[in-house]
């Protein structure tokens, strides 16, 4: 009897376990602590062995609450859906996404807003290998219209690293660029500054690599 009751309950918990485990919500720690486990995560994508989602019973909790404790700040790159490359669940990232991660008002408003208003403590900053939007900007650092133009003018001081013609260099601006949105993000928003400033935040800065899968922390 024990069992049979206790067989169905088993699953379903683990079910909930699983797919809240393999993410962030409602676990607490460290940054250390919560960038452990989105690695974890990175690890189960990269070797193709995803943690079981319930993506039903989950949405169902969900329902009428989230608390993110992970925010993410990437690239719009189809290759890079942050979701995949950390084997999270539903309700595990509040998730803001621009070519070239871009931090505009909107996408630092976002942010504030998972900060502020869903606890979020932690925003990774994430870059990738081969970024469409760093290599238009320091290939030609010209557009074909003045919002292609808005989208590279952020980036357009990291080519600085780089030599445009040497388009194997693109890398250097790259990871620059990442360090440079992180640092921007506080620089713009008062509201980021003092969390970060309180210890209630953490900017982390992160590379992913199209070769090979893995997402590298850069600071
Ligand atoms: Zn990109």
């Amino acid at each position: 009897m024990f069992r049979a009751v206790c067989g169905r309950i088993c699953v379903a918990l683990l079910f909930l376990v699983g797919s809240f485990g393999v993410g962030q919500q409602s676990q607490g720690g460290s940054a250390d602590a919560v960038w452990t486990r989105l690695i974890a995560g990175n690890h189960r994508f990269l070797n193709g062995k995803p943690a079981p989602h319930d993506l039903t019973a989950v949405r169902k909790a969900l329902t009428n609450t989230q608390h993110p404790q992970v925010a993410v700040l990437s690239c719009s790159d189809s290759r890079v859906p942050p979701e995949y490359v950390f084997d999270a669940g539903l309700g595990d990232l509040f998730v803001v996404r621009a070519a070239g991660e871009d931090d505009d008002p909107i996408s630092i408003g976002s942010l504030e807003y998972a900060v502020e208003h869903l606890g979020s403590t932690v925003i990774v900053v994430m870059g990738h290998q081969r970024c469409g939007a760093v290599t238009a900007a320091c290939s030609t650092g010209k557009e074909e219209s003045v919002n292609l133009e808005a989208m590279i003018a952020p980036i357009l001081p990291s080519c600085s690293k780089t030599d445009r013609a040497q388009p194997q260099e693109f890398d250097l601006a790259i990871r620059d660029h990442i360090h440079r949105v992180a640092q921007d993000i506080l620089a713009n928003s008062e509201l980021l500054r003092k969390s970060s400033t309180e210890g209630k935040l953490t900017v982390i800065e992160a590379y992913y690599s199209l070769d090979t899968g893995e997402v590298t922390r850069l600071r």
